[in-house]
């Protein structure tokens, strides 16, 4: 019996997969050309951002605070409550319309350039990876040679970077008050924020040591969607097969084009794709390849270029063509409506969400006094500070409001329920109904207006 696949692949199904099903290990070779280094500043600049985000303040809030229990939002200075349905999805649609603009116009340049998967692994893991097991030939050496103490010795210190972006990331939730506290405590004193900072760990070091360009091939929703965002004029990184075919093997001839089939773009690949067989779903547009082979046409006195920035529709035809086109000039259209929307939305928005509702149980109660309904108010304060709520009926003398817990106290973020009693007179009915105005207030702007029907005999 045959120790081969049980179905061999009639041709490449994954690059990181090997014909037999078994994971290729992709070994990036590194060329520091200029993109590299553009790239690097970038990547640090990017770095330094993500740890330095939770410090910032702005109207004395964190610059981003996603307070998941208590399900409040902050992002740049503003506080998104769970009730603020409206604003949250103008908010998202705003951004996916951004993300799709971008994409349009530059293709995967987010993938290739901010994408913390990207940044990480590129200028991160992989420098540290390089500095213990040296470059692309030593490690595949390691390859071959299985386990060894050499490659074991990354992995403390991938554990150690883990915690700290594990860290950095729990910030953002919590706060770096909160976060400062608890790594000076036992983490028995917290053990659900330390179980969430530790499987963060273990899902970033599980990503960097092992998952790796899979978590772009495989798993990112964004490559999917990208054969969709993406047209003849969208920005990709390719090669001019105009230019390079058909390949020579050593210096260019006349009849051969400029590439020389070294395959150091596709070493460099940290995908490992081979970019001259076109835009493919794996491409994360991270110009190594680019760099790698202009070193080469460097070194063969050729001019740099023979992979690039350029569009589809450019790198085929061998013409300049410009990005601008109705899809990439309609979108920034929508986003400006959208983001009209929100800003319009949000500044419209009380400092309270407040709702009335029929008291449960019978809907009113005939006394000797008069006819007495029960009211649910509740108050949702979005106003940044505590306050103090005020209820009371306007425009009716003959009725009587009564208000155990007047007036109610409600914390920031937070809403409370309270009951009131509206007692009217027996008379005072037209039909069964009666319509009054309530108004809530808290003495600093709001003057929230309502009517509500009070029901009674016929
Ligand atoms: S083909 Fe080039 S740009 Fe695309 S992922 Fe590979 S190295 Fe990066
Ligand atoms: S690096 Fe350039 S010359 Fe070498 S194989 Fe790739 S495209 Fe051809």
């Amino acid at each position: 019996m045959s120790s081969g696949p049980l179905l061999p692949a009639p041709e490449r199904v994954l690059p990181t997969l090997n014909a037999d099903g078994t994971r290729r290990r992709i070994r990036p070779r590194l060329y520091p050309g200029r993109y590299y280094r553009a790239r690097l500043l970038t990547a640090w600049a990017l770095i330094a951002l993500f740890v330095a985000i939770p410090f910032i303040h702005l109207n004395g809030k964190p610059l981003i605070l996603l307070d998941v229990p208590a399900r409040e939002f902050t992002l740049f200075g503003r506080t998104f409550l769970a009730t603020d349905g409206v604003l949250l999805m103008l908010l998202m649609i705003s951004i996916f319309l951004g993300i799709i603009w971008l994409t349009a116009l530059v293709g995967r340049a987010w993938c290739g350039w901010g994408c913390p998967q990207t940044v990480y692994m590129e200028y991160v893991f992989r420098p540290v990876e390089r500095l213990i097991e040296g470059d692309r030939s030593e490690q595949l050496k390691l390859d071959e040679r299985g386990p060894n103490l050499r490659r074991l010795l990354k992995y403390p210190v991938f554990a150690v970077l883990s915690v700290l972006v594990a860290n950095v990331f729990l910030a953002y939730f919590v706060g770096v008050a909160a976060l400062w506290q608890w790594v000076r405590q036992s983490p028995f004193e917290h053990p659900t924020p330390f179980l969430v900072m530790a499987v963060t760990a273990g899902l970033v070091m599980f990503d960097f040591a092992y998952f790796r360009e899979q978590m772009c091939t495989v798993i990112c929703p964004y490559a999917r969607l990208q054969s969709v965002l993406l047209d003849r004029r969208s920005l990709v990184v390719g090669y001019d097969a105009r230019r390079g075919e058909p390949r020579s093997h050593g210096k260019p001839t006349a009849e051969s084009g400029d590439c020389i089939d070294c395959k150091a773009c596709v070493v460099a690949c940290p995908t490992g794709i081979d970019i001259r067989e076109g835009l493919q779903l794996e491409c994360i547009a991270c110009t190594q390849c680019v760099d790698a082979c202009d070193s080469i046409m460097d070194r063969i006195d050729k001019p740099r270029g023979l992979i690039r920035y350029g569009s589809q529709q450019s790198l085929e035809e061998g013409k300049q063509v410009g990005l601008l086109r109705a899809r990439v000039l309609l979108y920034p259209a929508l986003i400006a409506v959208f983001v009209s929307a929100l800003v319009v939305v949000g500044a419209r928005q009380a400092s309270a969400d407040v709702t009335v509702l029929r008291g449960i149980g019978a809907p009113y109660v005939e006394q000797p006094d008069g006819v007495r309904n029960q009211l649910r108010v509740k108050i949702e304060n979005r106003s940044g500070q505590a306050r103090d709520y005020r209820i009371e009926l306007l425009n009716a003398p003959d009725l009587q409001l009564i208000a155990p817990e007047i007036p109610l106290p409600v914390a920031h973020g937070t809403h409370r329920t309270t009951t009131v009693f509206v007692l009217a007179p027996r008379t005072s009915f037209a039909g069964g109904k009666r319509t009054v105005r309530l108004r809530v207030s808290d003495g600093s702007g709001l003057e929230h207006e309502q009517e509500y029907q009070l029901l009674g005999p016929y």
